[in-house]
């Protein structure tokens, strides 16, 4: 086995043709060994399937096979410039074929000769301008081209030569690393057959096999590590059982001002089921805007409490803290618990003093940003850390956060929406709860899509809602004007609001590149009445509460994605009273229009969701912004959603099987977790 393993691990200058400047344009592309050549794979084919004329269209690239039927005929014309033609009996049709400046292939075609040519289609006149061509029938193995991604001075010819090369040399050592049982219960082809498709496909079956085989293949190994993340950070890492007390719990929610949703509850014994284990949590809490994921924190956080350790929760800026200190406040009050603030403005004597009493076990719940992690802030005994608006942290910050602390539980909250899909890739290694249902009455967002031209009557609905001393946000897309997009943006808007409301309305503006105090100082304004209009890019996104606003403009609404737009409407909404959301766009597609509609029709951000990933594909799902996307090959999360959520029960059950981790053929399985560092090697023996 050693031994197979340094062949395919051998240095791509072992192969014949091999010069040291082809290995260089092979290492810049990221091929350094024979294994690395052989899993570099095509992105996609072309169809040299043979093609009747009669159904092709004009200009439609085509390949025929015909036989010669009139002496090839050579003009030059210009310099060195030729062109060949000849007839070409095709099935029922005679056709005529030219070459450009292939003037050596008159001596080489001769009447009666079979040839196959491949090139664009002129329907009226009846010619083919030929791409490229062979000398006798059509071969099946050459009707699906492969096409790889080149770099450099690097050919497709040379890249397939060296391909084909390496596959027979070592095609025969390459090892499966699917598990044979999972190979057979879903009847796929193994690795190196699939290898042979992918590269040399005979046909379209053939091609589909390996396709179907190498889509399995990535999400199983990338579903292994996911799970084996989890399994390990549960496991592993010495977690802490909490033994809330129930009671304390039960009487907190009787007093709360409403019974909590079906919803609200299944999470919370999710999450209490967590606590309760010796295992630590590591879970993801979605919930739509306004679905109450802030009570279930609180319940979550006194039952930490109850068994004597402290709650952290972090949310993404300072004034987000400040209004969860307020309303956690509100909430414990009366059962005695002592909820602290740390910002940046908590400084000198408070801030050691609040330190102080933070490490003494004296406060039981701190809020703050990201400040939480920061070195200096030792809790007594931390229990369980919760971060709010969870997508606006990375990764790392992630792990950072489970690393602080006593392994303490960690809940992460998100209001976005995620689709299960890219949910169980992007959080793979985590748990995740869904509050899919809201509080009863809430009032949905009355949502309306016009046309830029309704501007005006725009205006009159907004002094109306003004007037009735609601506020109103308007949200553009962009901070400055720009010349290449035609586009409003917050300063200009901003202008014209001033001088439109003058002297009757205050009117803010907000965006990203205002220092961060100056963010908070705008935003605190607004939440006082003080800015009756906010007109702002899409910093105002995170999750701010301003109830007092019942209306939202937002200016190129199509720019959006439906998700983010979907976040965006969840500002306002949150009174009792009625409010609306207008989308100001002019889409010029189709797609465009049907996504302002879809926005009109529904208020549930799973459906508008799902819609979103579908419209624009996983990688614009998160925004170009650190997604944690893991770059599939040959898999589509999208169309590939079923392998997808097999391949991770697959993964999980095998992760949790004794014999994964007694069996010697599981070993490669297990390297590859150790090379990612997931587990240590010491875990072998
Ligand atoms: P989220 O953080 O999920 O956006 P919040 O926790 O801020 O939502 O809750 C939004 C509002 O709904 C709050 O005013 C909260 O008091 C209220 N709320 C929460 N749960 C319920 C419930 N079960 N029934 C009625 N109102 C609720
Ligand atoms: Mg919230």
């Amino acid at each position: 086995m050693k031994k197979n393993k340094e062949n395919l691990n051998e240095a791509v200058s072992a192969l014949k043709g091999v010069g040291e400047e082809t290995a260089q344009q092979l290492n810049d592309m990221g091929i350094w060994t024979a294994g690395d050549l052989l899993n570099y794979l095509p992105y996609r084919y072309d169809d040299y399937r043979m093609k009747d004329l009669a159904e092709a269209a004009h200009e439609e690239r085509v390949t025929v096979e015909g036989k010669v039927h009139s002496e090839p005929a050579l003009q030059f014309f210009g310099k060195n410039k030729s062109r060949l033609t000849v007839r070409l009996l095709a099935g029922p049709h005679s056709i005529k074929v030219t070459f450009f400046n292939q003037a050596y292939l008159k001596k080489k075609l001769s009447l009666n000769d079979i040839i196959t040519v491949t090139g664009k289609w002129d329907r009226h006149r009846q010619i083919i301008t030929a791409q490229t061509y062979r000398l006798g029938p059509q071969q099946s193995e050459e009707e699906f081209s492969p096409v790889y991604p080149l770099k450099g001075s690097m050919t497709s010819r040379t890249l397939k030569k060296l391909i084909k090369q390496a596959y027979d040399r070592y095609g025969a050592l390459i090892e499966d690393p699917i598990p044979h049982e999972l190979l057979s219960k879903y009847k796929l082809i193994g690795k190196q057959e699939a290898l042979s498709g992918m590269h040399f496909p005979t046909g379209t079956d053939h091609m589909k096999q390996a396709r179907r085989r190498f889509v399995y293949e990535e999400f199983f190994l990338f579903q292994l590590k996911m799970q084996a993340l989890r399994k390990v950070e549960r496991e592993q890492s010495k977690g802490i059982a909490i033994s809330y007390n129930a009671d304390d719990l039960t009487a907190f929610i009787k007093r709360l001002p409403f019974p909590l949703t079906n919803a609200q509850s299944r999470v919370l014994q999710e999450i209490l089921g967590d606590m309760k284990s010796p295992h630590r949590m590591n879970r993801l809490l979605q919930g739509d805007v306004g679905s109450g994921k802030t009570v279930v924190a609180a319940i979550s956080m006194l039952g930490a409490i109850s068994d004597g350790y402290q709650g952290a929760l972090m949310v993404p800026t300072e004034i987000l803290a400040e209004q969860h200190a307020e309303s956690l406040n509100e909430l414990f009050q009366p059962v005695g618990v002592n909820v602290a603030l740390l910002t940046s403005s908590v400084k000198g004597k408070r801030r050691s003093l609040l330190l102080e009493k933070l490490a003494e076990g004296e406060i039981d719940i701190l809020i703050g940003t990201h400040a939480l992690i920061q070195d200096e802030v030792n809790f007594k005994n931390l229990g369980l850390v919760i971060t709010d608006e969870q997508h606006r942290f990375g990764v790392n910050q992630r792990r950072v956060l489970r690393e602080k602390g006593e392994s303490p539980d960690v809940l992460f909250m998100t209001a976005t929406p995620i689709p299960r899909t890219l949910a169980i890739t992007v959080f793979g290694e985590m748990d995740v709860s869904i509050i899919d249902e809201m509080p009863a009455g809430r009032k949905p967002i009355e949502t309306y899509w016009a046309k830029e031209n309704m501007l005006e009557r725009i205006l009159v609905f907004m002094e109306k809602e003004l007037s009735k001393g609601r506020q109103v946000y308007v949200i553009c897309p962009l901070i400055e004007e720009s010349e290449k997009l035609d586009v409003q943006n917050a300063i200009d808007v901003h202008t014209q609001l001033e001088q439109y409301f003058y002297g009757r309305f205050h009117v803010g503006l907000m965006h990203g590149r205002l220092p961060g105090e100056e963010k908070e100082r705008v935003m605190k304004a607004f939440s006082e009445n003080q800015f009756h209009i906010l007109v702002s890019t899409t910093v105002v996104e995170v999750g701010v509460n301003v109830p007092n606003a019942s209306l939202m403009v937002i200016y190129d609404a199509e720019r959006f994605g439906l998700s983010q737009l979907h976040q965006l409407r969840g500002r306002v909404g949150r009174g009792s009273d009625q409010s609306y959301c207008i989308l100001l766009a002019d889409p010029k597609n189709e797609v465009g229009k049907e996504r302002m509609k879809i926005m009109t029709e529904t208020n549930d951000g799973f459906v508008l969701s799902e819609k979103d990933l579908e419209l624009r594909g996983p990688g614009d799902f998160f925004g170009r912004k650190q997604s944690g996307l893991p770059e599939f090959k040959v898999a589509d999360m999208v169309h590939d959603y079923r392998a997808l959520e097999i391949a991770r029960d697959d993964a999980h059950q095998l992760v949790e099987s004794s014999a994964f981790w007694s069996e010697k053929r599981f070993e490669p399985l297990k390297q590859i977790l150790i090379d990612e560092g997931i587990l240590s090697g010491s875990k072998l023996d």
